[in-house]
């Protein structure tokens, strides 16, 4: 197909006769390629009307969507997982302080004081841990990436408090 003189026209942005727009518009009609460098020419020119290639943008956002929605079914499972994790590991932990409650007072209160300091200086890298992670993490992450990882931190906290428990109980010989 001839292109000539129109895509000249088009590049050139010369104002044309109406004899010559009206050619022009015929064209246009036929040739996929003169009108996509008329509506480039527009675009260009108006720049609020910028409309890029919808191809490559629908194309873009469906891989970003399914990305996005693969993401968080990814954090839902963990989410699941790390509460399902979590409640096991409690009652575990709990199961020896509940045995423990026909012991001695003194003996008791000094196995729930061991465990709160336990607690507390976990809580305390927690916090430097969580501190960090908020000033290198930008304000974009969306609220369940915070739960995913609030998750994530509680389940390690927990693994870690069990591992001080067992590791402290046992210099003890029951
Ligand atoms: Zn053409």
């Amino acid at each position: 197909m001839n292109h000539q003189p129109f895509e000249s026209w088009l590049l050139d942005d010369l104002p044309l006769a109406p004899e010559q727009r009206r050619e022009l518009d015929s064209h246009l009609r036929t040739c996929p390629r003169c009108t996509a460098l008329a509506e480039t020419g527009l675009a260009l020119r108006a720049p609020r009307m910028v409309t890029p290639a919808s191809g490559f943008t629908q194309r873009f956002q469906a891989r970003l969507e399914a990305r996005r929605l693969a993401e968080r079914r990814q954090r839902f499972w963990g989410l699941i997982l790390f509460s399902v994790t979590g409640v096991g590991i409690l009652t575990w932990l709990a199961s020896p302080l509940l045995g423990r409650l026909a012991d001695s007072p003194a003996e008791w209160i000094n196995l729930v004081l061991g465990y709160l300091m336990f607690l507390i200086s976990s809580v305390q890298v927690l916090t430097e841990v969580g501190s960090v992670l908020l000033r290198v993490v930008p304000g974009f992450v969306p609220p369940i990436m915070w739960m995913a990882l609030a998750s994530v931190l509680g389940g390690m906290s927990l693994l870690w408090t069990v591992s001080i428990w067992r590791f402290t109980r046992v210099p003890r010989g029951v």
